[in-house]
């Protein structure tokens, strides 16, 4: 219920012009402009009503209502009294379309364009019947020096409602970009939990997939080579058995921070599930390759997995396989998978290259 404090301080605000303004008329009463009587009337009928309604607004009592914000009675009783008394005291019409104006700029942004050119226009049409019904005594004040004072106070005055309006306009729009920069920063966080996985902070199967797809449609174009690696940590259902399933998310943590450190810029690491990743070598030939996946191997080997737990060593096993004209992902998703299922079944801890020929056959 934050809105209900800006209402208590917007109707304290109109309480606050309605004072302002009574002294303006006592002002042009002094100068002899307008008779005294308007001005007790004025503080006795539209002071008391704008004090009513910040009090309500202060007690709650609108919060039982289903507008509660009230701003359509506020306006219209604050725009009632104007014309009221533009027709009691014509001399001071100007005074009285000055003070709505600037009354308006407060409620401008609480409502609509279009009912606010409704509003506009009813005003409008009200006024010039005011002021045509009181033509005869309509005429601006004179020229003594009260009444120049007078008229430069009622300016000067409705000019810092019209600013106070204004500033009002820029606070929200602050507001606004504000909120528009947490949304983007909450979007850039989903996306970034609904492409990443959430232990290693690398690609999802999802994304990496993506980027496989997009690889292969780029080499099926431009002709430039690229492998692709399946890699899968061996025995690893023994570590976590051995040290616990904690040590098992540090292991994983770990080989990904190794790969990313030890592969170029340019690589691409995603986790295809458990402790399977896929990496994916763009402008890369066969040899170049393995030798970058024998550079990992010997990376993770010789990292100090003892500190994490005693005892502890960790290999991986991989296949891996390059890109063939007329290539799709299943196609060398499954040469990769062939590979690394004969590097576990010759011994694990080692890098095996596809068949490209055999697959190339099996392909034509
Ligand atoms: P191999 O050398 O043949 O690959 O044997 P392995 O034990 O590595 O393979 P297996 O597929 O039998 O076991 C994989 C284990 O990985 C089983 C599963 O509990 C574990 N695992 C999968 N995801 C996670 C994970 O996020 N954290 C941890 N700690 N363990 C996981
Ligand atoms: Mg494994
Ligand atoms: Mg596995």
């Amino acid at each position: 219920m934050r809105r209900q404090p800006h209402r208590i301080y917007m109707s304290g605000l109109v309480v606050f012009n309605m004072l302002i303004e009574t002294g303006m008329l006592g002002l042009f009463a002094l100068a002899g402009t307008i008779k005294p009587w308007i001005v007790v009337a004025f503080a006795g009928t539209v002071v008391p009503v704008s004090i009513a309604i910040h009090l309500m607004f202060r007690i709650g009592l609108n919060l039982r209502l289903k507008e509660k914000g009230l701003l359509v009675p506020q306006l219209a009783v604050n725009a009632a009294a104007q014309l009221i008394f533009l027709m009691l005291a014509p001399q001071l019409a100007v005074f009285f379309m000055l003070t709505m104006i600037a009354f308006s700029g407060y409620a401008a942004p609480e409502f609509s364009p279009r009912s606010f050119t409704n509003g506009w226009l009813v005003f409008g049409v009200l006024t010039g019947a005011a002021i045509w019904l009181v033509r005869d005594r309509f005429r601006f004040p004179g020229a003594s020096g009260l009444e120049i004072f007078a008229t430069w106070l009622f300016f000067f005055l409705a000019l810092r409602s019209l600013t106070l309006a204004s500033a009002r306009f820029f606070r929200l729009r602050a507001k606004l970009s504000e909120k528009n920069r947490q949304l983007e920063a909450s979007l850039r966080q989903i996306e970034e939990l609904a492409s990443h996985d959430h232990l290693t902070g690398i690609n999802n199967r999802g994304t990496f997939m993506k980027m496989l797809e997009d690889e292969a449609q780029r080499s099926a174009r431009t002709g430039a080579p690229f492998c692709f690696v399946m890699l899968d940590i061996d025995h690893f259902k023994k570590v976590n058995d051995t040290h616990g399933h904690p040590v098992g998310d540090e292991v994983l943590k770990t080989v990904c921070d190794i790969a990313v450190r030890t592969l170029r810029g340019i690589d691409r690491i995603g986790r295809l599930g458990g402790e399977e990743f896929g990496i994916l070598l763009p402008d890369t030939r066969a040899e170049e390759g393995t030798i970058s996946m024998e550079r990992l191997r010997e990376a993770v080997n010789d990292h100090d997995w003892g500190s994490i737990a005693p005892g502890l060593d960790v290999h991986f096993s991989a296949g891996i396989t390059s890109y063939m004209p007329m290539d799709n992902v299943q196609k060398l998703a499954k040469r990769a998978d062939d590979a690394l299922y004969h590097a576990k079944e010759t011994g694990r801890d080692r890098v095996v290259m596809a068949d490209q020929r055999l697959s190339a056959r099996a392909c034509a």
